[in-house]
């Protein structure tokens, strides 16, 4: 007899949804959590992260308000009321998920969690080291910031620090282009801070729509920020003007700080996984079935720390789908097309599907491409010369619209709306039989000829 039929490491997004179902099913389920219940998503990423570009958005939003009549809109920008805001809401969201854990007679335990034996993980915590017994057990301890190994990388901070800096910094560099490097480029560059970002390769946004990372390169440029591409850092000195970064092509850059967003790693060391014979991917990415099954029968893992695709509402679908499966005789799988996302850089961008490049990997000549590329009415009047671009993908002989991709204002919620019609399997035909809701920049998706 264990003590519990579910044990859950990790209240994050997967693990919190898992256990919450599972025990709605009527399992006795506990959870361990070493930091704060809700994970990177809520305690430091997506939340806090909108939140703060939220705040840097109103530099932009004061500038375009002169050009609609308005004057002496206050701009003086106070970082540590933003912080003290940010942590209130923080500990309000933390406080209800604590609170979800407990309606549905969850065991809440604050400790660090780790293997001992199939069924067994010890709790560490600072009241002591104890061990709980479970039928099965989920993994659900996500990522970590990885930087690499450069001399001086300890003066560098990861986004993890950046919701905490006690002081805005004047001058920034980010190192990275990807989601973290170029969403956290436009919330410091929209609170005043001299930025610039480093990256290594030949464009930001390695992996998406050409043309959208195009544009995020050009736009960034206009607002401000120093984007540098082909660049790394070789080298971090603490000087007394700061820190000096030393380029790879022999240049300095000095900055007050520097942060690092070159990716993220599965949370899966130190947790007595190896030596219960647990699979694992090199950079620890735990193996799993699409049964979220690892290759130890009652061990299960679900989100960042299976490193296939870091994404809240994937993690919360596999720990629901995992639940439904194992606690209440309902085998569910989680389908993983036609994926939203969304970059909340500044502007924002959509994206579902295919890219134009993997789109003719895939269907050669049989693809049509529309694009529209315009200037929001908004910018009209307010003189801000940002311009939006969108892009529709279509496989020529079925007209199915395979990929949709935008980066302008309201990305993020357009492409949330045009997902549904892509999971139904909408064609262009259908697209274009759609009335187009005027005025708005979404309506240009069914005008596009
Ligand atoms: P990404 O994988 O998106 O980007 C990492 C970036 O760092 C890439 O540009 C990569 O370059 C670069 N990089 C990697 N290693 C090095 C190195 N040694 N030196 C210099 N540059 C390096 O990771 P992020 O950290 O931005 O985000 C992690 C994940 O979190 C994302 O993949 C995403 O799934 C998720 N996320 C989602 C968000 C959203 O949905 N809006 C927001 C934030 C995060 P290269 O391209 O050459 O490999």
């Amino acid at each position: 007899m264990y003590d519990y039929d579910f044990f859950v490491i990790g209240a994050g997004s997967g693990g919190v949804r898992a256990s919450r179902m599972a025990a709605t099913y009527g399992a006795k389920v506990g959870i361990c959590e070493d930091y704060r219940v809700g994970g990177t998503c809520v305690i430091r990423g997506c939340v806090p992260k909108k939140l703060f570009v939220y705040a840097s958005e109103y530099s932009s939003h004061f500038s375009d308000s002169k050009g609609f009549g308005w004057s002496g809109a206050e701009q003086n920008f106070d970082w540590p009321a933003l912080i003290a805001a940010k942590d209130k809401e923080i500990d309000r969201l933390n406080g209800l998920y604590i609170q979800t854990l407990d309606n549905h007679n969850v065991d809440t335990i604050q400790a660090r969690g780790k293997m001992l034996d199939a069924h067994t993980v010890e709790l560490k915590s600072a009241e002591g080291t104890r061990t709980v017994t479970a039928d099965k057990i989920l993994v659900a301890t996500g990522g970590w910031p990885q930087m690499p190994d450069i001399p001086g990388i300890e003066h560098a901070i990861t986004s993890n620090e950046a919701f905490h800096l006690e002081q805005l910094p004047k001058r920034m560099a980010i190192v990275g282009g990807g989601y973290i490097a170029v969403e956290f480029a436009g919330i410091f560059n929209g609170m005043g801070v001299d930025m610039h970002l480093l990256y290594r390769g030949i464009q930001i946004l390695r992996g998406f729509d050409q043309d959208i990372a195009d544009k995020l390169n050009e736009e960034m440029g206009k607002k401000g920020i120093d984007v540098r591409v082909g660049t790394n850092v070789t080298e971090i000195t603490k000087s007394d003007d700061g820190f000096l970064l030393t380029l790879t092509d022999g240049s300095t850059l000095t900055v007050d700080a520097v942060m690092y967003a070159t990716g993220r790693v599965p949370n899966s060391k130190n947790m007595g996984l190896e030596d219960l014979g647990v699979e694992m991917e090199k950079n620890g990415a735990i193996i799993v079935d699409e049964n979220f099954k690892t290759s130890v029968d009652n061990i299960f893992a679900v989100g960042d720390v299976t490193g296939k695709i870091q994404l809240t509402p994937i993690a919360i679908r596999e720990g629901a789908a995992l639940a439904a499966t194992q606690f209440n005789h309902t085998p569910t799988l989680v389908n993983y097309d036609n994926i939203p996302t969304a970059v909340f850089s500044q502007p924002s961008i959509g994206t579902i599907g295919l890219t134009e490049a993997q789109a003719v990997e895939k269907f050669d000549d049989d693809i049509q491409v529309f694009r529209s590329e315009y200037r929001s009415m908004k910018f009209t009047l307010s003189g801000r010369p940002e311009r939006s671009l969108m892009k529709l993908i279509i496989q020529k002989s079925t007209d199915l619209v395979i990929g949709v991709h935008m980066i302008g204002p309201d990305s993020a919620e357009i492409a949330q709306g045009i997902a549904i019609a892509m999971k139904c399997g909408a064609t262009k035909a259908q697209f274009d039989a759609t009335v187009a809701l005027h005025p708005s920049s979404a309506e240009e998706f069914v005008l596009m000829k």
